[in-house]
């Protein structure tokens, strides 16, 4: 089933009891997968939302780390753009788990992981919307998870990636996936409601993302930069390390901290706890 989504639209998905047991907290999981992105949302009431699922070697983490906590089902997967470190997982995860709701941009890109996600897509038995507008989801625990794209989409990987925004109570994470400034300034233009405590950095780290003004109106606390170092583009780019550092956001990175998981009672999130120390005085750098 497959839905086009274009203009301001709230969705209310009625999930089904969860499988995992609930506590009340959001807990929000930036995958170690390279220079790449995936990232798990578990609900307050055991809900799940997975943001992109890595390349296709990211995939094998997220379904082996969905696994051992005993997760089968997700109610929502993104897919910000058809990118390969983006999509490549997302193959894995659509044929091993149950996929509730799956978004995407209707975006192609030619390359093979693409074609077999496109595979995948095409027998994966649940509900897939296009997001071209903006579109409210929200769950029955409390949790809304806005996409912000603009009504005016095209067809460009970047400039037309999804943006979206999770809200619980006062707790809010920007996925910014690959937007750049061209996309940024888009949604600045809009003035939409852009402002979290935690910013998923956009293009890991690359400088044609993240500018002052965006930055400025998100205003986060922690930035989490998904990046594996070195990589032959420099990521992250220094200039976006600058800006960061000038506003006073503390910024986490997966190629030092491995996995990292912050939480939240639906107010401030505590502390980000990594799977690995960061070494003594790497800071950002
Ligand atoms: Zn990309």
């Amino acid at each position: 089933m497959r839905f086009v989504l274009c203009l301001v639209f709230v969705i209310f998905l009625l999930a089904q009891l969860p499988i995992v047991a609930a506590d009340g907290l959001l807990k929000v999981t930036f995958f170690d997968v390279g220079t790449a992105d995936a990232a798990l949302v578990e609900g307050p009431a055991g809900e799940h939302i997975l943001i992109d699922g890595g390349t296709v070697a990211g995939g094998k983490k997220v379904a082996a780390y969905l696994k051992a906590r005993g997760i089968e089902a997700l109610d929502v997967v993104i897919a910000t753009h058809p990118h390969p470190d983006h999509i490549g997982g997302l193959v894995q995860i659509i044929r091993e788990f149950e996929v509730k709701t799956l978004y995407d941009t209707g975006i192609g890109f030619e390359c093979e992981e693409f074609h077999s996600y496109q595979k995948a897509l095409r027998e994966f038995g649940g509900i897939t919307t296009i997001v071209c507008g903006r579109i409210l989801v929200s769950l029955p625990s409390g949790v809304h998870l806005e996409f912000l794209n603009p009504k005016r989409r095209g067809k460009r990987l970047h400039p037309d990636c999804i943006l979206a925004r999770l809200r619980y109570k006062d707790a809010s994470v920007m996925f910014a996936g690959d937007l750049d400034t061209v996309g940024e300034g888009v949604v600045l233009f809009d003035e939409l409601p852009l402002r979290s405590q935690i910013l998923k950095v956009g293009h890991h780290g690359a400088s044609d993302s993240t500018c002052e003004a965006f930055l400025d109106a998100v205003a986060p606390r922690f930035a989490v930069i998904t990046v594996a170092t070195p990589n032959k583009y420099g990521r992250p780019h220094e200039a976006v390390l600058e800006r960061l550092e000038k506003r006073n956001i503390q910024i986490i990175r997966t190629d030092e901290c491995g996995n990292v998981t912050f939480i939240s009672d639906g107010h401030a999130f505590g502390p980000p706890k990594c799977e690995r120390k960061p070494k003594p005085g790497i800071g950002s750098r």
